[in-house]
Order: structure tokens, then C-alpha cells, then sequence
């Protein structure tokens, strides 16, 4: 996959930006759990917030695998740092570039492409893989709508200035009942509650937003009431992308520890040390080429369930296995801050886990399969 001169030169700026800022910073920003505040700062000035948005509302316009890119090469260096680029971009605005109506895209887009935060707040106490039996709702007074309820585990939620909220607006229809609103955070009744405390990516808040009858507009319904659920799911098939370009960038983040082992310390590598290097260099190509073909539809304006299922899978899948089998390699050396293994075994697991588990990633490419009958 090809980028234009532009996004090139914007992806090597992105490249010195990691090694030179993120590298030095990444192991602190793990031990002392701390929000990355001034590299948060550095990325907006750099135009990485801008990079996805379209140019009439202040961003760059560049393809969504510019962006990918982005995060996979923040991730080589802290995933902590990616995590909060990807969600702001991939799963606030994305669904508002989709399908906001212009008083939304104005409102927001232009706030996005100057580095301000976003998040996407649909988990609930009960409700994660299942995404559709929330109880928050969405009550309709005239022409405005109440929504009540307690969303848990939401990336940036300390520091987001805006949410996009799932709500029931017709329970009795289930997941035909449920509507996305755009949040602003300065609402009446809008708060934080716990923060919790992590094994990995600990330099992003994830915590608890408690909606107590916070009013929006109808203007502030994503696309139309009701259809949310579609509109949710559509967004994953983006956020997926996002979790595979962040495990692959820790996943290579951990093969070039072992080849910096490699040439440091040993005079010619053993056979075991050869098939680990294979075996990880075979599961990141296959890792890659799943996470290009799942951009390549979704940039062709067919936002694949079935490719980002497997690109989320295949590369988080790797990347734990990455991970581990590069810290067996290193022995006791990646138990130690001298290389940073031990921080990217713990980054790499929650890649299992947030936007949708791999057991449901190994449901939606079933279902696909067997649905569309498609063969490789
Ligand atoms: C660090 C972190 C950040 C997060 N950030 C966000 C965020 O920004 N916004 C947000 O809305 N949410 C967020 N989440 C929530 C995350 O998306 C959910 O944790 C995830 O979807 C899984 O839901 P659950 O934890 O409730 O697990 P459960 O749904 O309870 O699942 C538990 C286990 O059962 C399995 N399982 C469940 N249903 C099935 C099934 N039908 N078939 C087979 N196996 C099944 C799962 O795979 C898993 O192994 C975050 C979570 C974490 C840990």
C-alpha cells in the first residue's frame, strides 16, 4: 500500500517524534501510571490529531492507513501514548465523520484536529461483549433527550472533552433501540467515577463516566435514533484496525529487542534462538498483511467485519505470543528496565481484550465465513 509524498514525509516526522520523545519517556510513563500529558502536547503540534480529519474542518484529510500508521509506530515505542491518538481518532470521530450531521462535525472535528481528547464510552457493569443489553437510556423531552446511566472502563476518560455515548432510546427493541450521542463533557450531571489501577497501557486513564439525566440536543444524535447499534459496530470494524496497528507496533517493538540481544550478546545465534526469530517474524508478516487488507476494504468504503476481525485477532494473538516468547529469549534480561520487554508483555495483552475479546473476534469471522461463504 502506497502513501503520497505528503503522508510520507509526515510518517518520518511521526518516526523521529517516537524515537527521540516517546522512547525516553515510555518506561516512567509505566512505572508512575502517568497520563503522557507533554507528548499528548507534542503529537497535536506535530498535526497527528489532524492527520484523519478531513481538511474542511481543520485536519489534514490523509487516508486512514496515514493514521494507522501513526499508531503502530507509537507503539513500538509506548502503546500507553498510541492508545490515546487511536481512541480520540478512531473511535470519537470517527463515527461523527461518518455520520454526524455538519453541526457535529463542526463542533467537534475542528476540536479533534487540535489535539483535544475523545472517547467512546458504551461498556457497562454487565455489558461489554454484549454490547447491546446496556441499560443506560436516553429519554426524549421535546427536543431534547436525558440520558442516565454508568458507562465503566472508558479510555481517556479523565481526559476527554467529549463522549460518544450509547443509550437506549427504545429498550423494548433491544439493539434496535439503542442511539450514539455526542457528549460534550462540560454537561450538568456528567462525572467521573473510579479510575482503575492496571497491568499494562497504565499511562491511559480508564475509568468510570456517570451520566445523571445529562440533557443533549437532538442535533447531538450520531446518525439517527435508534440506529446505533449499527453505527457502534460499524465503528469497531475501524477501532479493530486500530488494536491491530497498536499490537503490531508492540509486537515489533519486542522483535527488535531480540535482535538487539541478538547482535549484543551472542557470537552466532543458536538454533533455538533462530526458529523463535522465524516463528515471530512469520506470525508479524501474516499479522501485517491481515491489518493492510483490512484497511485496503475499509478504505475501498466497505468497512469489513470479517477483515478486521481477523486483523484484530491475528495481531493481538502475535503479540502476546511475541511478546512472550521474547522475553523467554532474553532471560533474565527481560525481567530488567534494560530492555523494555517486560512493559510490552503487559501492553500486549489488553490487545486480547478491549473492542470486542478475540473469542467474539473468532465469532464475527465464523459468522462471516458461514454467511457469506467466502473462501481464501
Ligand atoms: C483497559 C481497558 C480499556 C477499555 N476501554 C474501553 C473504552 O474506551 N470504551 C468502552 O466502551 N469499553 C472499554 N473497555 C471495555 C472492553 O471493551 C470490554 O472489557 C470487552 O469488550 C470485554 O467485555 P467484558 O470485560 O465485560 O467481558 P465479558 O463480556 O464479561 O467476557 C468475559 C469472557 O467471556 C467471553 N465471552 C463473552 N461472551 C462470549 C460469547 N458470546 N462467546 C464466547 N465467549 C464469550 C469473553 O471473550 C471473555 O473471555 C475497556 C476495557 C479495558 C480492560
Amino acid at each position: 500500500m502506497q502513501f503520497n509524498w505528503e503522508e510520507s514525509e509526515k510518517l518520518a516526522k511521526i518516526e523521529e517524534f517516537a524515537t527521540d520523545k516517546v522512547r525516553k519517556a515510555a518506561s516512567k510513563i509505566d512505572s508512575l501510571s502517568e497520563y503522557p500529558g507533554q507528548l499528548v502536547k507534542e503529537m497535536a503540534n506535530l498535526g497527528m490529531f489532524a492527520l484523519y480529519i478531513p481538511r474542511q474542518y481543520g485536519g489534514d484529510g490523509m487516508s486512514l492507513h496515514t493514521l494507522m500508521e501513526a499508531v503502530r509506530i507509537i507503539s513500538r515505542e509506548c502503546a500507553s501514548t498510541a492508545l490515546i491518538l487511536d481512541v480520540t481518532v478512531s473511535l470519537f470521530a470517527e463515527p461523527i465523520m461518518k455520520y454526524g450531521n455538519e453541526v457535529l462535525k463542526e463542533e467537534y472535528l475542528s476540536r479533534v484536529a487540535t489535539g483535544e481528547i475523545g472517547a467512546l464510552a458504551i461498556t457497562e457493569p454487565g455489558a461489554g461483549s454484549d454490547a447491546a443489553s446496556i441499560k443506560a437510556t436516553a429519554k426524549r423531552e421535546g427536543n431534547k433527550y436525558l440520558i442516565k446511566g454508568a458507562k465503566t472502563f472508558i479510555t481517556n476518560g479523565k481526559e476527554a472533552s467529549f463522549y460518544v455515548v450509547s443509550a437506549m432510546t427504545s429498550p423494548e427493541n433491544k439493539h434496535k433501540g439503542m442511539t450514539l450521542f455526542a457528549v460534550d463533557r462540560k454537561s450538568a450531571g456528567l462525572s467521573i467515577g473510579n479510575e482503575f489501577r492496571k497491568m499494562g497501557i497504565r499511562g491511559t486513564s480508564t475509568t468510570e463516566v456517570l451520566l445523571d439525566n445529562v440533557e443533549v440536543g437532538k442535533d447531538d444524535v450520531i446518525g439517527r435514533v435508534n440506529e446505533g447499534f449499527r453505527i457502534e459496530m460499524d465503528t469497531l470494524n475501524v477501532g479493530r484496525i486500530g488494536i491491530a496497528s497498536q499490537a503490531i507496533g508492540i509486537s515489533e517493538g519486542a522483535f527488535s529487542d531480540v535482535l538487539r540481544f541478538a547482535s549484543e550478546t551472542q557470537t552466532e545465534p543458536k538454533e533455538n534462538l533462530k526458529f523463535r526469530i522465524s516463528d515471530m517474524a512469520n506470525l508479524l508478516h501474516s499479522s501485517v498483511r491481515n491489518y493492510e487488507e483490512a484497511i485496503h476494504h475499509s478504505e475501498s468504503g466497505n468497512n469489513s467485519p470479517l477483515h478486521s476481525s481477523m486483523a484484530k485477532l491475528q495481531a493481538g494473538d502475535s503479540s502476546v505470543a511475541i511478546t512472550s516468547s521474547a522475553s523467554e529469549i532474553l532471560g533474565y534480561y527481560a525481567m530488567t528496565e534494560e530492555y523494555p520487554l517486560e512493559r510490552r508483555y503487559r501492553e500486549a495483552k489488553i490487545t486480547q481484550i478491549y473492542e470486542g475479546t478475540n473469542e467474539i473476534q473468532r465469532l464475527v469471522i465464523a459468522k462471516e465465513i458461514l454467511r457469506s461463504g467466502i473462501r481464501f
